[in-house]
């Protein structure tokens, strides 16, 4: 479902990923851990294409994200494929990034309208079906300055899922969270990553929760993944020394 081939990203004089090499099978649920500024949200930027990359070939759904085949030969990407390929993915942000002045509804109509090109019927239908996934049908007509930040992280996931992406990117979605929060959102996603369908990345530092919902865990440091396996055993017995000394602060 996603690949990354000798994928190297560099700002500047700084490689952020190291000729990475990473593969995500369709359905499955992974869960990305390591230190600050090891390249965690890089890498889900770059499928988001929020961000270019310098060498190395990404591969989603069967077709190359950042390039396109033209004549058997690898060419940089189009806006116009880049745009296909983006309708692959939905992603939730760290810290929500909902449109402050669009009520709730409008938040997550806005791109099934003006990317997918839904009416507003069939986009109000949409929003009210992940609305409701997520508990917040009651909120539709609120602003998000109005709800807590759980409602609001809520939100965030309803607009992504509101896209009917086969892949959702989360980036360490209830960090900006007060504890008391946490909870209702990680029910969301433990409940997303039930369907067998959806392809789940997530970045998160709570560890007992990736246990629950992830097929397996990957550990980056400084840009390439240092050990990766089921959550068993990466939780419960690392091989590495640098994964022993990362999880050992969670203690
Ligand atoms: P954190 O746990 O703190 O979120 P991370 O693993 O998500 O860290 P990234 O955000 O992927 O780390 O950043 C990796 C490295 O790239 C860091 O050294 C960061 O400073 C650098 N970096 C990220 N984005 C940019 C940018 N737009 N310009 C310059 N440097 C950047
Ligand atoms: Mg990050």
């Amino acid at each position: 479902m996603i690949e990354f081939e000798h994928v190297t990203k560099k700002f500047g004089d700084v490689t952020v990923l190291d000729a990475l090499n990473f593969q995500v099978r369709r359905g499955e649920k992974v869960t990305i851990i390591g230190p600050s500024g090891s390249g965690k949200s890089t890498v889900l930027r770059i499928l988001m294409t929020l961000e270019t990359i310098d060498d190395g070939v990404i591969t989603v759904a069967g077709k190359p994200l950042w390039h396109e085949r033209v004549n058997d030969q690898l060419v940089p990407a189009s806006q116009k494929h880049l745009r296909e390929m983006r309708k692959e993915m939905g992603m939730v942000f760290q810290q929500f990034n909902l449109f402050p002045h669009m009520t709730v509804m409008r938040n997550v109509t806005e791109a099934p309208m003006h990317v997918l090109g839904l009416s507003k019927e069939q986009a109000r239908e949409r929003a009210t079906k992940y609305l409701d996934l997520v508990g917040l049908i009651d909120h539709a007509d609120k602003f998000p300055s109005q709800l807590s930040g759980g409602q609001q992280q809520r939100v965030g996931i309803a607009r992504a899922l509101a896209m009917e992406p086969n892949i959702l990117l989360f980036d360490e979605p209830t960090s900006a969270l007060d504890p008391e929060l946490v909870g209702e959102v990680l029910g969301v996603i433990q409940k997303l990553s039930q369907e067998q369908d959806l392809t789940i990345l997530l970045v998160t530092h709570e560890m007992q929760f990736a246990k629950e919902v992830s097929d397996r865990v990957c550990f980056f440091d400084k840009g390439v993944i240092v050990e990766s396996g089921p959550p068993e055993q990466v939780f419960c017995h690392p091989q590495e020394a640098r994964t022993q000394a990362f999880l050992s602060n969670f203690i």
